[in-house]
């Protein structure tokens, strides 16, 4: 009888083929249940019929995502293009452009980020009432105690609290918050606030470079995966949607259901958003049984519009990425030239341009005609050359309730990726990890730590090596090190009289 153990992966996005790329190659007979058409989760890419790459939205790797890298390298692809520069825009048009930090000559964190970024308009008085939020910064360390510390109040409060001036948040923390948490600062937890800018922007220069798949990441990076994954035995099967586990007589899972199918287990692991696994639980009688399944209920997902517009003729556009704030309350949007970022346009005769929305909740009910007609006065706003210029064809695709939201309150219900049930993890860019990364790099890691939670478990192959975030530098160790030092004794000899 074979000795192979057999896993269940549910959910094929970072998370889930992070996980099963990693028992596949170790040896498990692995079989991993996609509910949609296509690999790739919030990522995957497809054809429309009329023959068009289209995607859920245009995603970036920036600099610290360390361990995609290593993947793309050993897959032996080459999917990106060099680092980019970028702009932001409201209304008025050009606020912001950013360097290339890495060519920037580097400078102890947070300085870079502060002085090399081009402020078009900002006054240079509100960009100085950031650095009392340094504190802040100094103090939220990742651990599990800072997460309980600052989740219970909100991005707003915290920025409020620190001095920031009404000009700066708008102009600068809010937009980052709709394109990094997907989400206004009143509705964001001040913990992954200070988390997400952490890792993106402040904690060592290049951290906001990026790079951009040069097509859909669907056809660059998860199509020849999942073909080597295939290839080394695993299954990856789709249009497969699991509602529901079977335990046996001592609360393990055995397998899985799958419709009228029921796929046997010795192990599970859930790569699914915070939505999907919420709706898992809803249909099942045996994940009822535990709160912290039922919990879930308190969290919630954010919608977002990815459009792609393909017009007649070429426009100029200073940079290829770049973000926009201040045109509708409370959302978020950017624009890409995909002429200069995937090859399939580079020769195109007119500028094909993906224009993605956050918060994209007012959005969703216009009709796609109103949401380009929208696009095409936006983007005039922001580049003068699109009022003329004809949208010959356009792609609306809503992605409901799809990202994750870091609400105030929110982090008590996050799970851990050993969930409740012995041979039950959990993964996805929604799980609790000390890591420190975010998106596509955390969902790709908790499927790598949940497939070492596996390989522990059966004590059967060897783990994934997972490559850390980069240290903290010198100077914020030091920072950190003191001010622990002076909130522990502050907590040993004084009372502990207040709500934290
Ligand atoms: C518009 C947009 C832009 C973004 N931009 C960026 C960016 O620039 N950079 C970045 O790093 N991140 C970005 N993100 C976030 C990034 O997409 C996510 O963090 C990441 O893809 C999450 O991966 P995941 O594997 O955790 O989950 P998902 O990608 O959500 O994958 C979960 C999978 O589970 C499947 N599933 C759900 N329920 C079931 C079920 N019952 N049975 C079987 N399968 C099921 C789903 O179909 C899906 O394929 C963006 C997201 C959006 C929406």
């Amino acid at each position: 009888m074979s000795q192979r153990k057999r896993i269940v992966v549910v959910g094929a996005g970072w998370a889930g083929l992070g996980a099963a790329d990693r028992l596949v190659r170790q040896n498990y007979d692995v079989t991993l249940l996609e509910a949609s058409p296509y690999p790739g989760g919030l990522v995957a890419g497809w054809k429309t019929n009329t023959g068009r790459s289209v995607e859920g939205g245009i995603h970036g790797f920036w600099y610290p995502y360390q361990n995609i890298f290593k993947l793309v390298e050993e897959l032996e692809l080459s999917p990106f293009t060099p680092f980019t520069r970028s702009s932001q825009y409201s209304p008025e048009g050009l606020e912001v452009e950013s360097p290339l930090f890495q060519k920037e000559f580097r400078l102890p964190a947070p300085l870079g980020t502060f002085f090399y970024t081009q402020f078009k308009r900002l006054p240079l008085s509100d960009r100085l009432s950031a650095l009392p939020l340094l504190y802040s910064v100094i103090d939220f360390d990742n651990s599990h105690e800072a997460w309980q510390r600052y989740d219970k109040i909100t991005a707003r409060e915290l920025f409020r609290q620190f001095g920031v001036t009404s000009r700066l948040y708008r102009d600068a923390f809010e937009p980052m918050l709709l394109v990094g948490l997907f989400a206004p600062g009143e509705q964001c937890s001040a913990a992954a606030t200070l988390g997400m800018l952490y890792y993106f922007i402040l904690a060592h220069q290049p951290d906001f470079d990026v790079v951009w798949c040069r097509g859909t990441v669907g056809e660059k990076i998860f199509r020849p995966w999942v073909e080597k994954l295939s290839k080394q035995g695993g299954k990856v099967l789709v249009n497969k949607r699991v509602s529901d586990l079977i335990l046996d007589e001592d609360g393990q899972a055995k397998g899985v259901v799958c419709g009228l199918e029921v796929f046997p287990a010795d192990a599970v692991i859930f790569a699914v958003s915070v939505t999907g696994m919420k709706k898992i639980v809803l249909g099942s009688p045996k994940l009822h049984q535990y709160p912290e399944f039922r919990n879930l209920a308190n969290l919630g997902g954010i919608d977002a519009l990815a459009t792609r517009l393909w017009f007649d003729r070429k426009i100029e556009i200073p940079h290829p990425s770049n973000a926009c704030f201040g045109f509708d309350r409370a959302v978020g949007w950017t624009f890409f030239d995909l002429n200069a970022l995937h090859d399939e346009y580079q020769n195109e005769p007119g500028s094909v341009i993906e224009v993605d929305f956050y918060h994209a909740n007012p959005l969703l009910p216009l009709s796609d005609r109103e949401i380009v007609a929208k696009i095409q006065r936006d983007l005039t706003s922001c580049v003068p050359a699109f009022q003329d210029a004809k949208v010959l064809h356009s792609t609306v695709i809503r992605v409901r309730q799809g990202v994750t939201h870091f609400a105030p309150g929110s982090y008590q219900y996050f799970l851990p990726s050993q969930s409740p049930i012995e041979n039950v993890f959990l993964s996805g860019d929604w799980i609790v990890t000390r890591h420190g990364s975010w998106s596509q790099e955390k969902a790709y890691v908790t499927g790598l730590e949940a497939a070492n939670r596996v390989i522990e478990r059966f004590k059967m192959g060897e783990k994934a090596p997972i490559i850390p975030i980069e240290e903290d530098e010198p100077h914020i160790k030091i920072a950190r090190s003191i001010n622990k030092n002076i909130r522990e004794w502050g907590e040993r000899i004084l009372p502990d009289l207040w709500l934290s």
